[in-house]
């Protein structure tokens, strides 16, 4: 695999640089969970690592009191050691820095490099000036060493309040780079961290703090989204300034961004605490812990990160690229079942009462190794409603009156009548014939049927709820509109629950979590969380259509 993050690490291998070292990171701030676009990053860094015998870091970014706790760490560690990466003991957090990066705060300030400002937050906005206009210098920025020093060491000491003072670096308020305008490095925030408890009033600006933590860590190469971009003269003016072993390489690419789904932790929050989901996992997020839940792998999605690649500029991925790679994954590894959703009754009129066969069916047919299971059969079956109409249309070839098909590994039976609600004029039930000389699937005579359909035995398949989803916003970029509210652009149909639906009884003994195919319905996981008196629940991973194979075939680009 080649890209231009690989292309620079190579050249900076090529020239001896950190002596041969690579050191990457992955450094999510527990504010949230992660969502696939940090798996983007978390298989970049740990990729990058493994492919150059390097190491990767897990770091917690929690230097901000609010919003930080550990079930989010522990969330985090959950998912990244889910996606496939190890980071042995190498597992930081930047709340373990504070004093050292304190210490370098104090390193600025005898330096002359910051100075503890005075002005409010809306002033050093003014201040601060505009593209188009240089910034003003603070009138506290001619403060001396030992004044800052002092009130630096009250600001830590908690004598003042909030918003009152912040500790600045001292670089150029007429910087063409907004960033670089006397940046603030340090705040009061009189909040207790998850961590450090009480015993911080002051916390660092993410600015500082990453630079610093890179350098800490002996970071090679620090990778982070193109947002940042303008931050990296920062990030390497404080390593400039300071006296540091290391010296880590910011190196910036495009953050991924998914057709109908929003990756942006404060609005997947929003939909956890509106009640829009049930919670951070729920089979919609698009966080790692819903999609596992969902019944996504890691591999797939491993898969799809690599296939997405690493670039520089801003694309939107198609979502069906997504499902593309997880239905190639589980079209391998999950185990065919059958399943009907909407259970329709077939009596066979021919069949003998009390008689039941054992169906050997394979469960994978391209893969004998996979082995097979026995399915009862029997006189009364379900089948799916769908596979029948009482008036088809020319191209409907399932059941249909004085119609025959193919039972999936069994016989062919043919409609000879069908029952009705006598009230609603419903089909409640249709009375069948078997052949008997069909057990093989096919007649000996010759004669062929257009449609196979599955089935499950009345009187032995499962009660199961079944839980169908579908994109949860119905535009393709919900956050089109800057502050457009994300509630008119969710779907309303995202979730169909059934909860009549009928399983073969071997999945008696799933395991929460297992992944199958529901022979011509889709792939479906037994949730882990959710139990319900109709049986197990099983999610809808993904549907058995491929529209990204449509999108390839028609020659569409792949990226819009
Ligand atoms: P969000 O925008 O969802 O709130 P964030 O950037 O604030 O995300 P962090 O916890 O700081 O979340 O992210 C940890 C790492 O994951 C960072 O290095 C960040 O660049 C990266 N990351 C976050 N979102 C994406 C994305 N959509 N694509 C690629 N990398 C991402
Ligand atoms: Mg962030």
């Amino acid at each position: 695999m080649s890209d231009f993050i690989r292309d620079i690490i190579d050249e900076d291998l090529k020239a001896g640089k950190h002596q041969g070292r690579v050191a990457t990171r992955f450094p999510p701030e527990p504010n949230g969970y992660l969502h696939i676009g940090h798996a983007k990053s978390v298989c970049l860094n740990f990729g990058i690592a493994g492919q150059y015998a390097g190491a990767c870091n897990l770091r917690m970014d929690d230097t901000d009191p609010s919003g930080e706790s550990m079930e989010y760490v522990d969330s985090i560690i959950r998912d990244v050691k889910w996606l496939g990466f190890d980071w042995d003991d190498r597992l930081y957090y930047a709340s373990d820095y504070y004093e050292t990066l304190y210490q370098y705060a104090l390193q600025l300030i005898g330096k002359g490099r910051a100075y503890v400002c005075s002005l409010s937050a809306d002033e050093i906005r003014e201040y601060r000036g505009t593209l188009t206009e240089p910034g003003r210098e603070s009138p506290y920025r001619s403060r001396s060493v030992e004044e800052n020093l002092d009130l630096f060491e009250r600001m830590r000491a908690g004598d003042f309040e909030e918003g009152t003072h912040v500790l600045r670096a001292k670089i150029d308020m007429t910087s063409p780079n907004l960033t670089m305008r006397d940046p603030v490095i340090f705040r009061i925030k009189k909040e207790a961290h998850y961590r450090t408890g009480d015993k911080w009033c002051i916390y660092p600006m993410y600015d500082f703090a990453h630079c610093l933590s890179d350098s800490i860590e002996k970071i090679t190469h620090s990778i982070c989204t193109l947002e940042f971009e303008n931050n990296r003269p920062l990030y390497d003016w404080f390593l400039d300034e300071l006296s540091v072993e290391c010296h880590p390489q910011q190196i910036e690419f495009a953050r991924l961004n998914l057709s109908f789904t929003i990756l942006s932790k404060r609005k997947l929050i929003e939909l956890v605490e509106k009640g829009i989901v049930i919670g951070w996992d729920d089979p919609q997020m698009p966080t790692l812990a819903g999609m596992r839940r969902r019944g996504y792998t890691p591999e797939a999605i491993r898969t799809f990160c690599e296939r997405i690649g690493v670039a520089k500029n801003d694309s939107i991925i198609d979502i069906a690229l997504l499902e593309h790679c997880v239905r190639d994954d589980l079209n391998e590894k999950a185990p065919r079942v059958m399943a009907v959703l909407r259970p329709l009754r077939v009596v066979i009129d021919n069949y003998p009462e009390g008689r039941v066969e054992e169906m050997e069916c394979p469960y994978h047919p391209q893969n004998a190794a996979m082995g097979s299971r026995k399915v009862p059969f029997s006189r009364v079956l379900y089948v799916e409603r769908d596979d029948f109409m009482e008036n088809p249309p020319r191209k409907f070839y399932r059941l249909a009156p004085g119609r025959e098909v193919r039972l999936r590994y069994g016989y062919f039976i043919k409609c000879v009548s069908v029952v009705k609600d006598p009230g609603t004029g419903d089909v409640v039930e249709l009375h069948c014939t078997y052949d008997p000389e069909t057990r093989s699937g096919f007649a000996p005579d010759g004669r062929k049927v257009d449609a196979t359909i599955h089935w499950v035995s009345a009187a032995h398949s499962l009660p199961a709820e079944v839980r169908l989803y579908d994109r949860l916003f119905h535009v393709a970029n919900p956050l089109m509109k800057e502050g457009s509210d994300l509630t008119a652009a969710l779907n309303p149909k995202s979730l169909e629950i059934l909860d009549s639906c009928r399983v073969e009884p071997s999945l008696s003994d799933a395991a929460p979590g297992s992944r199958f195919q529901f022979e011509r319905v889709g792939y479906f996981c037994m949730d882990s969380a959710a139990s319900s008196d109709k049986g197990p629940v099983f999610n809808r991973t993904v549907t058995l259509r491929d529209s990204w194979a449509k999108i390839v075939e028609k020659g569409n680009t792949p990226t819009r």
